[in-house]
């Protein structure tokens, strides 16, 4: 894979900053926000040195070591030849997680022209896919990247209603709610993996 290599010296960025020291916490800071799931008295920690060369991501030595092109594609939810959509873990908080790939071993930077084209359909049919559940009233769609070098965007179901959950601290609220009944979890993965399949691919969570 060809992605550009991290830096192997702190920049002007990381030497401006004040590393070992604890930063302050502003009054209007995200611990203010209507959607931070905590309470209570706050700090932030200490701010810690950079680690440069970073250390690899899973997956990075390539396909032969990456967890995603080891799965069969037949433990997708539903795959297409390009495209795979997996579950995340095995249970779920929310109405349902889910996560696309391409099935080749690519990061977005080294995505194929062709893939890339595909992607934005493809996230509009996974949003429409997961909106169709009962009681979802937002998909948000999340690209970090940190943990495997192999693309995948996370796609989560935010509950109708819970507007307490808006917004960027949803994966946060994702491991405080009460997990989902599992058969619950499972006929949400088959109506997602139907809805897809009917534009096409296949709907490996319907046959097992
Ligand atoms: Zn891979």
């Amino acid at each position: 894979m060809d992605t550009p290599a991290t830096p192997q010296e702190p920049g002007a960025f990381l030497r401006r900053l004040p590393t070992g020291e604890r930063l302050p916490l502003p009054a209007d800071s995200v611990t203010a926000w209507d959607t931070f799931p905590f309470e209570g008295d706050f700090r932030v920690k200490r701010l810690r040195p950079p680690v440069l060369p970073e250390p690899d991501r899973a997956g990075e030595g390539g396909p032969e070591e990456c967890r995603t092109c080891l799965k069969p594609v037949t433990q997708a939810l539903w795959a297409d030849d390009h495209w795979r959509l997996d579950e995340v873990g095995t249970e779920s908080r929310l109405p349902a997680v889910v996560m696309l790939q391409p099935r080749g071993h690519h990061d977005l930077s080294d995505l194929p022209a062709e893939r890339a084209a595909e992607l934005g359909p493809l996230l509009q049919r996974v949003e429409r896919a997961v909106l169709a559940l009962d009681g979802v009233a937002r998909v948000h769609v999340n690209r970090w990247g940190d943990g495997a070098a192999h693309l995948h965007f996370w796609l989560l179901a935010r509950p109708a209603g819970l507007v307490q959950l808006r917004g960027s601290f949803l994966p946060v609220w994702e491991e405080l709610l009460p997990p989902v009944p599992e058969e619950e979890r499972r006929e949400a993965h088959r109506r997602i993996a139907a809805a897809l399949a009917a534009d096409g691919g296949t709907a490996h969570a319907l046959t097992r």
